[in-house]
């Protein structure tokens, strides 16, 4: 909420609402076939249907073709307001959920889902990447300004992202033989382990299904443990995964 108040107290004074809405977001209806929305709470990727709530970030997906056979999807941004959409440049979004992003750090104590910190900057600010989906990245300059404060004590005094929607790598024992390994193709045998990958897609987390020694490289040994379903392993089992993912 208070993330819509502020942006909305900066809109008046770029004049794009004119008056102050005080009975909570209100959502308006949104033309577009194919567009998500920026929850404030959550910030989660959310698709709108029909609508989306002032104050919202929305991100607008279009299809081009480049030839007869390659289409590549085109993404514009804006934010919503009374009238539907305002279009908004991407570094024009990223400012705004730079904001959002930090409301939710100041409110929760904790990195909100999909983020991570990059890099600090040569100003000493720090750049913070949101990415909630595969295909949708926002680079996010946390800036002393904006804060408040020193950025990297600010960030380093957060809790980990504590939400289900933390991507976390998974481990189970494969329920059926139907299951294709994602790096190889091959089938992944019932009753031997699966690894999974977390991809998100349309504001939700589906795993992509691996063979251990498909994808040892991109998993440290020894941080096996931190692996959703780690626990569910009895321990030979955690033995045979180790060995596995060593190799
Ligand atoms: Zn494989």
């Amino acid at each position: 909420m208070r993330a819509i108040n502020m942006l909305k107290a900066n809109m008046m004074q770029s004049g794009a609402i004119s008056e102050p809405n005080r009975h909570g977001p209100v959502w308006v209806k949104i033309e577009t076939e194919w567009a998500y929305w920026i929850d404030v709470d959550s910030l989660n990727f959310k698709r709108v249907k029909k609508h989306a709530p002032v104050g919202a970030i929305i991100v607008v997906k279009s299809r081009e073709s480049i030839d007869d056979e390659r289409t590549y999807v085109r993404s514009s941004f804006g934010i919503v307001d009374e009238t539907g959409i305002v279009e908004l440049t991407k570094k024009q979004t990223c400012t705004i959920l730079a904001r959002q992003v930090l409301e939710y750090m100041q409110g929760t104590n904790h990195w909100p889902p999909f983020t991570s910190r990059k890099r600090v900057l040569e100003s000493r600010d720090v750049e913070v990447w949101y990415e909630p989906t595969e295909y949708d990245s926002f680079a996010l300059i946390m800036t002393r300004e904006l804060i408040g404060d020193d950025p990297e004590m600010f960030l380093a005094r957060l809790g980990k992202d504590d939400t289900r929607q933390h991507p976390s790598w998974r481990v189970e024992t494969a329920r059926s033989g139907k299951t294709k390994c994602y790096s190889c193709k091959d089938v992944i045998l019932k009753s031997r382990f699966r690894i999974g990958e977390p991809i998100f897609s349309e504001g939700s987390i589906f795993c992509r299904w691996h063979h251990p020694r498909c994808v040892a490289k991109r998993i440290d040994a020894d941080d096996v443990e931190n692996l959703d379903g780690y626990k569910n392993l009895n321990a030979s089992e955690r033995l045979r995964l180790k060995r596995l993912l060593r190799q």
